[in-house]
């Protein structure tokens, strides 16, 4: 306190002109505290070149600090290629909105929130996403992995209006129990995961996984000394056995008791209930968003284990982190991309 006092006394004997550019460091200052608490931080590579020779090149019209990269020349901010590049609002504002977002709100609740438009809300929504989604490529799996696939009735939602080139391939299903899509008409979800709890999980395609697809969801995912857990799918089988030199333990998916169906079965440490738990825990989340197009299907499921993978954190501050993520640059995706990706997504 008498640091400040002092300090208050040599202000009041300067001039005007020697205020104001103290005003000006100090709101320098304030401003890249904001920064730093909102997650942009200062960067360390060039976006371009990935050259760590940076230096200081002055402000933009915000007053936010640029960069320019000493190898490529290019100049840049902290977000520049990032999600929020492009953006004119504030990234307290999009904080906010990823607290809204992890919370599971409704788009016109963070639209009122945010006071952006859901139009808006909803781009927001599938940029972010769609750079989780990202983050989630690097992802390596080890120790004992358990994995299985789940189905999806696939939707066309979000295909139809304002295209030109979409044709709806099959009839449309009437409501109640008309949905009787076999397993080839349906989405397969690939999901592993850890016994200490990081996941993995991504749409592969239509119908059962191929050999091909699984050495999308596979190849370099799980570290080789790790011991895998499936059920006796011939597929993931055939592709473990011939294709890694990972062990791969085939477990039933359903023990016989007395002729009918009893639980899957248990070797010991040896079961599979984790995987089938996930599955369980996918399908509470999905039906949050009451029916998700199968087209963005892959950005609910990094949503989803964004949040998950952060519960076994200790510092678990999900909307810092996500936030941090987006600031990063190469994850901006441009709103005309979502009407250009595949109803269904198919890795191979
Ligand atoms: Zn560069």
């Amino acid at each position: 306190m008498r640091k400040s006092h002092s300090l208050i006394n040599t202000l009041e004997s300067l001039d005007g002109n020697e205020l104001r550019k103290i005003s000006d460091i100090i709101l320098n200052m304030l401003q890249n505290m904001d920064c730093e608490e909102t997650g942009a931080s200062t960067p360390e590579v060039c976006p371009k070149c990935n050259c760590s020779n940076l230096a200081k090149f002055g402000k933009d019209k915000h007053g936010k600090q640029r960069y320019r990269c000493n190898g490529c020349h290019s100049t840049f901010i902290s977000t520049s290629f990032s999600v929020v590049s492009y953006s004119r609002f504030d990234l307290t504002i999009w904080k906010r909105y990823i607290e809204l977002l992890l919370m599971g709100a409704p788009l016109a609740k963070c639209a009122e929130v945010c006071g952006i438009s859901v139009k808006t809300a909803f781009h927001w929504r599938h940029k972010i996403l769609y750079a989780l989604q990202k983050d989630q490529n690097n992802r390596v799996l080890a120790g004992i992995v358990e994995l299985d696939e789940m189905y999806v009735p696939i939707s066309y939602k979000g295909n139809h209006s304002k295209s030109s080139h979409f044709v709806m391939p099959r009839k449309a299903y009437k409501r109640g129990s008309d949905n009787k899509a076999q397993i080839g008409s349906k989405a397969c979800v690939m999901c592993a995961i850890e016994r200490n709890g990081q996941t993995y999980g991504e749409v592969l395609g239509k119908g059962q996984p191929t050999t091909a697809m699984l050495s999308h969801a596979f190849n370099n995912r799980i570290l080789t000394d790790s011991i895998v857990l499936s059920d006796k799918s011939s597929s993931i089988g055939y592709y473990f056995n011939n294709f890694t030199t990972i062990e791969l333990i085939q477990l039933e998916a359903h023990t016989v008791v007395k002729g009918k169906y009893g639980p899957p079965e248990v070797r010991g440490a040896m079961h599979i209930q984790t995987v089938n738990n996930l599955h369980y825990r996918i399908r509470s989340f999905l039906r949050r968003y009451n029916g998700v197009a199968t087209k963005y299907l892959n950005h609910y499921l990094a949503l989803f284990i964004w949040v998950e993978n952060h519960n076994t954190l200790e510092d678990n501050t999900p909307e810092k982190d996500v936030l941090n993520h987006i600031t990063q640059a190469n994850t901006h995706i441009n709103r005309n991309s979502f009407a250009l990706m595949p109803p269904i997504p198919q890795v191979a």
